[in-house]
């Protein structure tokens, strides 16, 4: 073994030294070992043959092998290691021999220590092995030693693991807002939780890190961006408020750029950290099921692992749709692509007219880009469209065009470029035919759920064919009872950050924590950031009539004037208020909806009051706060029947 391998307190040269320890076979059936796991573990075994396949079995694999079955308990270790030092401790007052490989001290140890990574993914030393199994991390050894279940584990001959073993409690599938939220609380109840998360770059490469869409290529930037075209908007308006500037003020898009993505990259990295305080582990590799209980693991360089766990949660999300005409993968980029490109995207078409396509367009016009949107049918279908067109009226009047009952047939590129130049074919719902010369196009027409190339057909979780949707109980769980799914990839709910938040912490308090508190999907309040934004929660007018009948229902409304827009003279009555109440329930308030500035924090707390059960009667009792934009839900009298003047004169 040379001199660069230390000997524990007992050293054990061979399988004969130790025949001591093994005791009785009954200790391996006590539910007690079961916690904390552990994984069985040989180089060459089936599960690992994939990633051997592309090299053959070196070496450096041979030799720790070798190290990993010459003895009972097998720590690579380092010499100055704290954590090392601490574990040989562990077991020297344990008295359980070991057999300790230090690899600052053996010649061919770095190559070992690769070599060993890429075995294990553990990036932390010790990689502790008992009877060839990899025990996960430090926490598990000292839990381990304190609970004296090593003595257990040596005691046992049966080294196959028991059915109904599993290696996790639980493992989540996709590290976007809910698979995070839900993999810290189910560890915050002690469980041992997984989390995979991998990025399948965007056909123009386009990749990001931990966090998923949200705070990578979602919420986050989008917001940023929109506040980037609010500043401009603000810059113009400062001038009547006295501020002198130049006349020509640019905005610099790599700037912008840069330094969103310097605030995400911070955010990746605090992810991280919450996961390892939090004692989740983490892996950035491609999960997919080849077992109902076991899932394989494929990292950026093709390297497999395997993973069984007692539950499995998807929260894979979803990805940009493409239009599957000439032309869109090659050229377009999509919302994946459009936060962090490196040159400004000049003469922009945006093709699609919902959240994204509207955000999108709004705040590239908004920069002072050359925007155009084109509308296959509706804005906004699902919102109130009453509020829709008002939106699109706003943006058109700020320089946003509108293709209304236009779709793409076809893209072609005229010039390559940072931006290049593309001519994009375009046909009417009337079949004319227009082409017309852009920039960039972003596609924007939607997204499909991550779950067609997961493997559920193995365990057997229904999809919706045609969408590709999961649906799930009331408790999010799937047809598969140990599997469950939260998030964009739910079927019939709503592709929200703060929905997929709530419903992966609610599920890991039920799973672990006696809790029977449902995610509530009913009443969600939710902004779209487009120029002027729109804040909604509960009812559209349009729903709130088929759902009660339109006799019963009393529609409140009123323009008002945003006190700082006066100064500039700018928008003068295009902000908008809209209460809808059932009649027959005490006016209860079923339907919120605002245009205006910051609409997002006005929705906020009135969204509270609604899920209180909120009546107009006590709208119209609470005491307004002036001048806000929100003190106008307090003094809503006219109703749309009446037909009575809703513009506002003053405060
Ligand atoms: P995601 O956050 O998408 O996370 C899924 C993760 O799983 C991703 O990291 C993905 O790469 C990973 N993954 C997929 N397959 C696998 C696999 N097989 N193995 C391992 N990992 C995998 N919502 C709001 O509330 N407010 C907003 O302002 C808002 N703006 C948005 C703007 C844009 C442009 C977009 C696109 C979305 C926006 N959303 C917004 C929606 C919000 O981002 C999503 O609802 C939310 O991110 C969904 O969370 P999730 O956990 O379901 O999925
Ligand atoms: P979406 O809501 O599914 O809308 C897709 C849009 O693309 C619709 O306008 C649709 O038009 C159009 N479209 C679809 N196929 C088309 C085609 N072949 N040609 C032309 N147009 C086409 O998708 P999304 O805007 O990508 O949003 C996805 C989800 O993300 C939303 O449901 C939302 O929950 C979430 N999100 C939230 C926010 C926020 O909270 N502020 C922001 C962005 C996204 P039709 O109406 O004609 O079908």
């Amino acid at each position: 073994m040379g001199n660069s391998v230390r000997k524990g307190k007992v050293v054990i040269a061979n399988e004969s030294q130790v025949k001591s320890l093994h005791l009785n076979k009954a200790a391996t059936r006590d539910p007690d070992l079961r916690k904390p796991e552990i994984r069985p573990y040989k180089v060459g075994d089936k599960e690992e043959s994939e990633w051997g396949k592309n090299n053959g079995k070196s070496s450096v694999e041979t030799k720790i092998q070798q190290y990993i079955s010459s003895s009972e308990v097998v720590i690579f270790s380092k010499t100055m290691c704290e954590n090392c030092s601490k574990v040989k401790d562990h077991f020297d007052e344990l008295d359980i021999p070991y057999f300790a490989v230090e690899l600052d001290l053996l010649n061919n140890g770095q190559s070992l220590e690769k070599e060993l990574y890429i075995y294990t993914m553990e990036t932390a030393l010790p990689n502790v092995f008992v009877k060839e199994k990899l025990i996960e991390d430090y926490t598990d050894i000292v839990q381990l030693s304190k609970d004296g279940l090593f003595q257990k584990l040596l005691e046992s001959k049966d080294d196959k693991p028991r059915e109904n073993t599993y290696e996790y409690d639980l493992i989540v599938i996709g590290g976007g807002s809910g698979g995070l939220a839900a993999s810290k609380e189910a560890a915050k109840y002690g469980k041992k939780v997984l989390v995979l998360d991998y990025v399948t770059p965007s056909p123009l490469g386009t990749t990001w890190g931990l966090g998923g869409t949200c705070v990578n290529v979602g919420c986050i930037p989008k917001k940023l961006m929109h506040q980037a075209a609010l500043l401009g908007q603000a810059l113009k308006d400062s001038i009547k408020y006295g501020w002198q500037i130049e006349d020509n003020v640019q905005h610099n898009w790599d700037i912008m750029t840069e330094s969103i993505q310097n605030y995400i990259g911070s955010l990746n990295w605090n992810y991280r950290v919450s996961l390892m305080e939090n004692k989740v582990k983490y892996e950035n590799g491609y999960g997919e099921f080849v077992e109902p209980h076991k899932i394989k693991s494929t990292n950026k360089k093709g390297k497999v692992k395997f993973y069984t766990a007692e539950r499995f949660l998807i929260a894979t999300g979803e990805r940009p749709r493409y239009l599957g005409i000439p032309g869109d993968k090659e050229y377009c980029i999509t919302s994946d692509d459009l936060f962090s490109l490196p040159y400004c995207p000049g003469k922009t078409l945006v093709i699609g007219a919902s959240y994204v396509a509207l955000e999108c367009a709004g705040f590239l016009a908004g920069l002072g880009l050359d925007v155009t949107v084109m509308v296959r049918s509706i804005l906004l279908r699902g919102f109130d469209q009453q509020l829709a067109e008002k939106i699109g009226e706003h943006m058109e009047e700020h320089g946003v065009k509108f293709l209304k009952h236009f779709v793409p047939t076809k893209i072609e590129q005229i010039e390559a470029g940072t931006p290049g130049k593309l001519k994009v074919t375009s046909q009417s719902t009337d079949g004319t035919k227009i082409t017309e010369e852009y920039n960039t196009v972003l596609l924007a027409i939607g997204r499909d759920a991550c779950t067609r190339t997961i493997g559920l057909h193995i365990p057997g979780v229904k999809i919706n064919e045609k969408t590709g949707k999961i649906p799930v109980n009331d408790e999010e769980q799937t047809n598969v009872p140990h599997i469950y799914a939260i998030g964009d990839v739910l079927e019939g709910k709503l592709e929200l950050t703060p929905v997929a938040i709530q419903a992966g912490r609610f599920l890991a308090r039920r799973l672990y924590g006696n809790s029977t508190v449902k995610c509530d999907y009913i009443n969600v309040p939710t902004t779209v950031f487009t120029p002027l934004e729109y804040g909604a929660c509960g009812l559209s007018e349009e729903n709130a009539i088929l759902k009660y009948g339109e006799e019963n229902i009393e529609v409140y409304h009123s323009y008002f004037w945003p006190l700082e827009w006066t100064v500039p003279a700018r928008d003068n009555n295009k902000c908008y208020a809209k209460v809808i109440c059932n009649i027959k329930d005490n006016e209860k308030v079923v339907g919120f909806h605002v245009l205006a500035p910051n609409a997002g924090e006005i929705t906020q707390g009135f969204a509270a009051a609604i899920k209180c059960g909120l009546t107009k009667e006590q709208m119209d009792s609470t005491i307004g706060i002036h001048p806000v934009c929100a003190e106008i839900f307090t003094t809503l009298s006219v109703t749309k029947r009446s037909g009575g003047s809703i513009m506002q004169a003053g405060c």
